[in-house]
């Protein structure tokens, strides 16, 4: 078995966009419309201020409420990883799960179904990084399997402090930041 993720270190990342570029040409993503993007986000007190700044997509969550609310089976889990993915043929468009996703992660297309990041599944299958952590200037993503617990993703975990996006919407994500 394998549970794919992300670990993103956000003291590397300088909010190039390099990631959003990439992700847009790997996937035919349409203009206007995105699977991953950059927050920016001030923590602290003034005056030790500091300015987190994130890329964020999906975050394949272990309880996915956008699985749940599917009325076709069409968001799914991939057999591999827990990658939730969504088979475009079986998608009517309804937007139930867009309803559901506390992240914010997904979009209708404009051929009528919902699209979103699939960490770049047909790459990884292939042995390759998603297209997103493939080109970071500053290598700031990394991607793995923490199932594995010899996996770079955990020793990263283990090594750092690090935090989730909204743990408390209780969808169990699988995105870390480290901080
Ligand atoms: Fe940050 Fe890397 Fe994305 Fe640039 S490519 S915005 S450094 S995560
Ligand atoms: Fe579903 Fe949203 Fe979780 Fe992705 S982030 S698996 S779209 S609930
Ligand atoms: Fe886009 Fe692939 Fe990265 Fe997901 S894993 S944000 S689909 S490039």
């Amino acid at each position: 078995m394998a549970r794919y993720g992300m670990v993103i270190d956000t003291l590397k990342c300088v909010g190039c966009q390099d990631c959003v570029i990439a992700c847009e040409a790997e996937n035919n993503v349409p203009e206007g419309f995105c699977r991953d993007w950059i927050t920016t986000e001030a923590k602290g007190k003034f005056p030790t201020i500091q300015l987190e700044i994130r890329t964020e997509r999906c975050n394949h969550c272990t309880d996915a409420p956008c699985v749940s609310a599917c009325p076709t089976g069409a968001s799914h889990y991939h057999d591999i990883g827990g990658v939730v993915l969504v088979t475009k043929n079986e998608c009517i468009g309804c937007k139930a799960c867009i309803a559901s996703c506390p992240y914010d992660a997904r979009y209708v297309h404009p051929e009528g179904y919902v699209d979103k990041c699939t960490f770049c599944i047909h790459r990884v299958e292939k042995g390759q990084d998603p297209a997103c952590v493939s080109v970071c200037p500053t290598y700031c993503m990394t991607f793995g399997d923490f199932d594995d617990p010899t996996s770079e993703v955990n020793k990263l975990l283990n090594s750092r402090r690090y935090h989730s996006l909204l743990p408390e919407a209780g969808t169990k994500p699988h995105i870390y930041y480290l901080t």
